[in-house]
């Protein structure tokens, strides 16, 4: 296998063929991929049994106690039932369906060294796919077919599903790749840190691109509906949904629909030409970010309205700061987006639902960079290079500030947040200095600051 491998290396461009450590290498990767399911159960249980605050063992209790009750926490309510095995099954099901029935549009990605320069075609749905995914789940649920509230009074088994499905795909996918289609990129040879990272760039299924389809619906949509079934539960023991419900369903909208809206736009990125397929984005994206980012709709589900029933002015606080980050982090997104559409010859811009002010630039400034390429020195990079990820974290910030802090777990995607944006701002300023050389020296030097304008 070993030998087979460095047979396919050798083939490959020089650039392919130097893989290097990342994410702390095959320990790191271990470390992960066994502490992931064990933090998302850990942080259920908390929130379920323990009424927020950190499960450990109550006064008086054994260690060897509280670790019966808290497995038996997951052996009783988080086994997969046939129930919870159909409702995961369906969801995955429906979405794959939707991605070759419902209408989109045609782009392509960026250039492939290992496939020549070819560009792939991407087919891009999610928009109207998220929409017809809101229009039936409220029809199952006021018809009273499939009331929504069942992913939440479901959730830990699902959340096994989930899991269980993140790996045996993570680790179908790579033995298939090493073994039958051999399309392998930058392997190192050590089979954890491979499997953890990818083996395939851009595995497909007819037009479905894998990538594509993990990362922009299944973690997103999975959000939206747990915000869904927040609201739904609520209306249906108190007869209205408190306004943190309400909040955080158009939160958890607002997200799931820029993700859908932006797909096109994603097709071009690096992490789209660049990113492996394995368990870091399989796992993470069916798995990880739905069931982990989901704290605070857990924290509203499993706590009585009155224990968060803030003043008006605080509320209107939380709302007036979402609104302004998700602002700052579509226009700052839609700005790049659009001009590097502009740049490469094409001035058709979408308009999809919000289409925001100042989120197209007109006669935009840039440098023209020695590589051929060009570099937006107009709109938000001029005052914050990193405008998207600093108003992003914000945006993050506001779904835990609408929940207080009596518990810690509805922060724990906004601390988590914090270092997987700095993780890709460092990875992502390597790259760029690496690509553009000295242009980007002049690139900073006209756009100073990096998060914080006139600041940092
Ligand atoms: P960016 O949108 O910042 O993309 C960085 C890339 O953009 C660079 O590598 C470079 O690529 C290009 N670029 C950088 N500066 C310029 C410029 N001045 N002009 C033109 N092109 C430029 O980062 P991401 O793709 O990581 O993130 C996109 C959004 O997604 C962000 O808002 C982020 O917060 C969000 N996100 C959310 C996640 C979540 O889990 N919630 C996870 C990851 C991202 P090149 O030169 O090759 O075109």
């Amino acid at each position: 296998m070993v030998e087979a491998q460095r047979e396919q290396q050798e083939k490959k461009p020089a650039e392919e063929t130097k893989p290097e450590y990342e994410f702390g290498g095959p320990v790191g990767a271990l470390g992960m991929m066994i502490g992931f399911p064990q933090l998302m159960y850990y942080m259920w249980i908390s929130q379920r049994f323990y009424h927020g605050k950190f499960a450990a063992p109550a006064a008086g209790q054994s260690w060897h106690d509280f670790l019966v009750q808290y497995f038996g926490y997951i052996i009783e309510y988080a086994t997969p039932t046939k129930f919870s095995a159909i409702v995961f099954a369906t969801f995955v099901a429906a979405q794959l369906f939707f991605y070759v029935t419902i209408p989109g549009v045609w782009t392509k990605g960026q250039p492939l060294k290992h496939l020549h320069d070819k560009q792939l075609p991407y087919f891009c749905n999610a928009y109207y796919t998220f929409y017809t995914n809101i229009v039936l789940a409220l029809l199952l649920h006021v018809s009273g077919i499939f009331k929504i509230y069942l992913i939440m009074d479901h959730f830990a088994e699902i959340m096994t599903c989930a899991i269980i499905t993140g790996f045996a795909f993570s680790i179908g996918l790579y033995v298939y790749t090493l073994l039958v289609t051999k399309d392998y990129h930058r392997m190192t040879g050590n089979h954890i840190y491979d499997m953890f990272m990818g083996a395939p760039l851009n595995p497909r299924i007819g037009i479905i691109d894998l990538k594509m389809f993990f990362e922009v619906r299944l973690p997103w949509y999975t959000l939206f509906f747990l915000g869904m079934a927040t609201v739904a539960k609520q209306i249906d023991v108190y007869g209205h949904a408190s306004p943190q419900a309400w909040f955080l369903l158009i939160a958890y909208f607002l997200y799931a629909n820029a993700c859908s809206k932006g797909e096109d736009l994603i097709v071009p990125t690096w992490d789209m030409a660049y990113e492996k397929f394995g368990f870091m984005l399989i796992f993470w994206n069916i798995a990880g970010v739905p069931y982990s980012y989901c704290q605070s709709a857990l924290y509203l589900y499993y706590h009585d309205p009155s224990e968060y029933n803030w003043s008006t002015g605080y509320n209107i606080f939380c709302f007036f700061l979402l609104f302004s980050s998700y602002y700052f982090f579509d226009t700052s997104n839609g700005q790049k987006n659009a001009f590097r559409k502009q740049m490469a010859g094409d001035n058709n811009i979408r308009k999809t639902f919000p289409f925001l002010p100042y989120q197209v630039l007109k006669n935009p400034k840039y440098i023209k960079c020695k590589n051929g390429s060009t570099l937006l020195i107009s709109g938000w990079v001029k005052y914050a290079r990193k405008t998207n990820y600093t108003s992003d974290w914000i945006q993050s910030s506001s779904w835990a500030l609408i929940c207080g802090f009596d518990s810690w777990f509805p922060w724990f995607y906004t601390c988590f947040y914090f270092v997987v944006l700095v993780h890709r701002t460092t990875r992502d300023i390597r790259k760029c200095k690496r690509k553009y050389g000295d242009d980007w020296d002049k690139y900073v030097e006209e756009c100073p600051y990096l998060f914080i304008p006139y600041v940092f």
